[in-house]
């Protein structure tokens, strides 16, 4: 079968960027299941709906069109919902939080299960998120877990959110870092925890290469 690569971990353990290179290096698919998160998240904040109704947002995740579009030029990808370019909007912590509070009700998680399947394709994917290894690809070959200290992970997006030219302070950022990551790991289905199986990679301290090597070599030892 085709082969998966997920690496799980919190906000700001570095899976966004880890995820893209090596799955550029190893010419996979990638899926950034925290996107579809935000978007629904988003979608539903356009609707006016109130994220805590789980009917009408679980109804909202089955509906909602989710598109991902590989920019030119080596920029980054776009994500369209419902036809509109939300990539800036989905970047936001407001965002952040919003695919946390619906993300934590399991109809929502179940809506979005076939779209996460159907990017596995030869010759391989890489699945970043947070139930990759657990829930939706348990069966994958290679499993990696990222972490890093708190105030490491905060100071990483906020070094990323500055230079998407948003304004946030660092403490704020922490704050709402820690409350997302808390209430991730601590909801019913589908926690924060990593797979049985996964390598744990703390990757305090350590430069972008060392991890994507680190992580390459589960893949080709
Ligand atoms: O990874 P990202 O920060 O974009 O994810 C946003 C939120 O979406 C997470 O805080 C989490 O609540 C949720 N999420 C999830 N399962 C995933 C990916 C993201 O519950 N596989």
């Amino acid at each position: 079968s085709v082969p998966v690569l997920t690496i799980d971990g919190p906000s700001g353990s570095g899976k966004g960027t880890i995820s893209r290179l090596v799955a550029e290096h190893l010419g996979w698919r990638l899926l950034d299941s925290g996107a579809l998160y935000r978007a629904v998240g988003y979608a539903a904040g356009m609707a006016g709906l109130d994220l805590s109704d789980a009917d009408a947002v679980t109804r909202c995740a089955q509906t909602t069109k989710i598109q991902f579009r590989a920019a030119l030029h080596d920029g980054e990808t776009r994500v369209i919902v419902n036809g509109h370019d939300a990539t800036d909007e989905l970047r936001t912590e407001t965002a952040g939080a919003a695919a946390s509070a619906i993300a934590s009700i399991p109809s929502v998680r179940q809506a979005l299960v076939d779209l996460q399947l159907s990017f596995r394709k030869a010759p391989g994917l890489v699945a970043d998120g947070r139930d990759m290894g657990t829930v939706i690809f348990p069966d994958a070959p290679y499993k990696v877990f990222l972490t890093a200290s708190a105030g490491e992970r905060a100071k990483r997006r906020y070094k990323q959110l500055k230079e998407k030219g948003l304004s946030v302070t660092l403490a704020s950022l922490q704050s709402e870092i820690e409350a997302r990551d808390a209430r991730d790991a601590s909801r019913a289905v589908a926690p924060l925890k990593p797979a049985a199986d996964a390598v744990l990679v703390d990757t305090t301290g350590m430069g972008i290469e060392d991890v994507v090597a680190k992580v390459l070599a589960v893949v080709k030892p």
